[in-house]
């Protein structure tokens, strides 16, 4: 696997497809994978968080989560071509998960939002077994949490705390969950849940969800006008290492 750097991040240069012809591997021993974004947010403000950055390193599967990611490798002289958008690949995993009656559990986003997403999980993939799930607002004690988790041993943790409390809470835990593959799924559960829309079949068919989520939602509008920004100081950051 051909792994590239962008502001001192590693994203590797990587499909859907290759990282789930990976999953035996982790599954069948006991080695942990995690199928972390990298996206211009990340690795801006990144920047400023030392165990994201170091969680980041380590992990195994570093995916080019954003057409942002995508132009400026290119312009970089990198290979990345393809997005590998974070909420498609966790839909590549249940369609595993299913196929191969896989053990997933969920945890975040609002209570009722994890539960309809659930919801939606069993009745689209009924095959995987859901082993549990718990909100992002639990009063649940960190500790509390890790133990329901371990208690079910799923093959599958999806974490959905947002950034970036979603990494650093990964970062910190990884090492004392029993669970093989670990992603960070940012909003999803929404999406999955039906609690935001998803765009039209147009802007799905053309791949421009994320323009049309961005068009329809002020925080993610505001990451799109982030996007120059990161363009530049990615360029600079070449430009400097190379001097
Ligand atoms: N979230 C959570 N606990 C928190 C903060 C956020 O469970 O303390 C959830 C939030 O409800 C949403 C998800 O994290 O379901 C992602 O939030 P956001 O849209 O901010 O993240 P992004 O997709 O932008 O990474």
């Amino acid at each position: 696997m051909t792994t590239e750097e962008i502001m001192g991040f590693p994203v590797d240069v990587i499909t859907y497809d290759d990282i789930i012809n990976d999953l035996p591997h982790y599954l069948h021993t006991d080695k942990k994978m995690s199928a972390i974004s990298v996206n211009p947010q990340i690795i801006i403000e990144g920047q400023r968080h030392l165990e994201i950055y170091d969680f980041i390193k380590k992990s195994t599967h570093r995916i080019p989560d954003g057409i942002g990611i995508v132009l400026v490798s290119k312009l970089l002289g990198g290979q990345i071509r393809e997005r590998v958008a974070g909420i498609e690949l966790m839909n590549r995993f249940l369609e595993y998960a299913n196929a191969q009656q896989k053990r997933i559990f969920l945890y975040g986003a609002k209570p009722e939002v994890v539960a309809d997403a659930a919801a939606q999980i069993e009745k689209d993939y009924p095959n995987l077994i859901l082993g549990g799930k718990i909100d992002g607002y639990t009063a649940l004690s960190e500790n509390e949490v890790i133990e329901k988790i371990n208690h079910v041993k799923p093959d599958f943790l999806f974490v959905a705390l947002g950034f970036p409390k979603q990494e650093e809470w990964l970062a910190k835990n990884i090492s004392r969950l029993d669970a093989s593959v670990f992603q960070d799924v940012g909003g999803s559960f929404d999406v999955l849940s039906g609690h935001v829309k998803r765009a039209p079949q147009f802007f799905i068919d053309a791949h421009l969800e994320w323009l049309y989520r961005s068009l329809s939602d002020i925080k993610r509008f505001k990451r799109i006008l982030q996007l120059p920004v990161f363009v530049i100081k990615s360029l600079w950051w070449k430009v400097r290492k190379k001097q």
